[in-house]
Parts: C-alpha cells; sequence; structure tokens
C-alpha cells in the first residue's frame, strides 16, 4: 500500500479554565491518540458529532497548530520535523477546505489574487503562467472568468466554496483535507459542492480527508471511514463494511441518527483498545475486545 500521510498516536491536549469558582484548570484532550493512515489516491471520511475533534486533527494534520505528541509522515518523511524554508516547501502537498468559505477568505483580495497567491509563493508558475492557471482553476470549480476581479462578498455561500477549492488546487497537493466543507452552505446547493469534489478527486488523483459530522455527507465520497468519538478513533473500516455492518454502537448510532450520549461505563474507567476484526476493520469496543 502506498500511504501518502500517517499521522501515529497523535494527541492534542487543551487547558480549559474552570471558570471564576473553581480554582485552577482542566484539561481538554481535544484529540487522544488517533492513528491514521490516508492511502495515495483515496478519500478518508472522518465522520463524528459536533466537538469530537475533528477540526482540530485537521490543524494538527495541516501543522496549523503543533501536536501535544505524536508523528505525522508525509510521504515517509517526518511532517514535525521541517522548519523554515524547508517547511514552507512541505506545506504546498497539503491543503485545506474549510467549513465556512467566506472567513476563510481574505476580504480584501480579488478572486483572482487569492487563487494567485499560492502560485506565486511556491513558484508554480510565473508571468503569464499565472493567470492562465488561475481562469483555468476557475473553470475547473465551475466559476466564470469574470469572477477573477472580483471580490469574496459578491458571490453566495456555494460560489464562495468553489472560490476556496480552487485556491486549495492551486498549489497541486498531494493531500485536500476538507472540514466540513458543505456544513455551512444552503442543503440545495451542497450536492452541487459534493459532486464536484467528486470530480476533482477523479481528475486529479488527489488524495483526501473529507470531515463531515453526517454519515450520509461522506457515504459517496470516501473509500474508507474513521468515526470519532471523544477524540479517539472508534471504528475504522472500508465504507461499504461500515454501511453494511456497523459495529460500533457509537457507529450504529450515527447511521441511524440517533445521539449517542453514552457509549459503555467501561469505557470511560478502561478504554478498550482498537482491535482489527475481519480484514481491514479496527473497532475499539469492549463488545469486541473479548
Ligand atoms: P469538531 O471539529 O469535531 O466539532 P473540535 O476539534 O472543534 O471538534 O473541538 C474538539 C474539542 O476541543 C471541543 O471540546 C472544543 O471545545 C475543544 N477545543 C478546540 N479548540 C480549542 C482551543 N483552541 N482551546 C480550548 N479548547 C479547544
Ligand atoms: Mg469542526
Amino acid at each position: 500500500m502506498d500511504i501518502v500521510l500517517k499521522a501515529e498516536r497523535i494527541t492534542k491536549y487543551y487547558r480549559a479554565w474552570a471558570g471564576v469558582f473553581r480554582r485552577g484548570s482542566s484539561i481538554v484532550k481535544a484529540v487522544d491518540g488517533v492513528d491514521l493512515a490516508l492511502e495515495r489516491g483515496k478519500t478518508l471520511g472522518l465522520v463524528g458529532e459536533s466537538g469530537c475533534g475533528k477540526s482540530t486533527l485537521a490543524r494538527v494534520l495541516m501543522r496549523l497548530e503543533e501536536p501535544t505528541s505524536g508523528r505525522i509522515y508525509i510521504d515517509g518523511e517526518d511532517f514535525l520535523a521541517f522548519r523554515g524554508k524547508a517547511l514552507r516547501r512541505e506545506r504546498r502537498k497539503i491543503q485545506m477546505i474549510f467549513q465556512d468559505p467566506y472567513s476563510s477568505l481574505n476580504p480584501r483580495l480579488t478572486v483572482g489574487s487569492t487563487i494567485a497567491e499560492g502560485i506565486k509563493i511556491h513558484k508554480i508558475a510565473k508571468g503569464k503562467e499565472v493567470r492562465e492557471r488561475v481562469m483555468a482553476l476557475l473553470a475547473k470549480v465551475g466559476l466564470p472568468p469574470s469572477a477573477e476581479n472580483k471580490f469574496p462578498h459578491e458571490f453566495s455561500g456555494g460560489q464562495r466554496q468553489r472560490i476556496g477549492i480552487a485556491r486549495a488546487l492551486a498549489v497541486e497537493p498531494e493531500i485536500i483535507i476538507a472540514d466540513e466543507p458543505v456544513s455551512a452552505l444552503d442543503v440545495s446547493v451542497r450536492a452541487q459542492i459534493i459532486n464536484l469534489i467528486k470530480d476533482i478527486q477523479e481528475e486529479t488523483g488527489v488524495s483526501m480527508i473529507f470531515i463531515a459530522h453526517d454519515l450520509g455527507v461522506v457515504k459517496n465520497v470516501s473509500d474508507t471511514l474513521a468515526v470519532m468519538y471523544l477524540g479517539k478513533i472508534v471504528e475504522l473500516a472500508e465504507t461499504d463494511a461500515i454501511f453494511r455492518e456497523p459495529l460500533h454502537p457509537y457507529t450504529k448510532g450515527l447511521l441511524a441518527s440517533i445521539p449517542v450520549a453514552e457509549v459503555m461505563e467501561r469505557c470511560t474507567k478502561e478504554p478498550p483498545r482498537l482491535v482489527e476484526i475481519g480484514s481491514n476493520r479496527l473497532v475499539r469496543c469492549w463488545l469486541h475486545n473479548e
């Protein structure tokens, strides 16, 4: 297997202040020991309810934040070891599509400049060729050529997300992390954006982590699924297998759209190990641990 991105035992802890009347602070284990491997050219869907740590994991994988502990490898190289110029060069390989396409775009830059920025920084093209690339990217994401000289506020939510996608694609990354790319959009445009992302996957062969809080969104774009609960991966399997036969009670709840407030009490005291069930299936659950 050709693994483009590998994460080992990633943790990210935050200090959460207890409040005015209580002293000291407690620790929020936003990401609590995550192992992931992304196969080149494939899409890994990462699902779990709001607050389970998906965006934190994404930010750590992007190195927008340093993990508390753990290791990240891109193309087999230690991503956390890069500094300075080498880090800037390496960053080109992994790009992000954000949940809120408005706050992630610079309101003072035209769409053309936004897309051209990465192309120039990473010296992917120069002179006239920069603009040619920008125009080709606009076409690829379904925006008219006239978008080039407009500003983000002149577009709808769906169109802004297309701009965000073009910006991510501009540097020809190996990996794209899409963090709930349709959650902030009107239901009527969600399918269009998901279809655009699917077309791009097929056309470019980019490897992708697609994050969502519901399984329906990731079903048609993901080869494998990782289900996250309270900072941990509780189930990992091929997408079809998860839909055919979910093993973890939390996954079953997600599939049925039932809120699963608590899993078994025993899990909070003694965390079960992630065990292999059959081929290419992993589950972290006492019901499957013995
Ligand atoms: P998700 O993307 O799955 O909704 P997040 O990664 O945003 O979850 O958050 C996971 C947990 O970490 C939440 O409890 C959240 O409040 C906490 N958290 C995230 N970022 C910070 C931060 N910068 N400081 C403190 N706590 C944070
Ligand atoms: Mg999030």
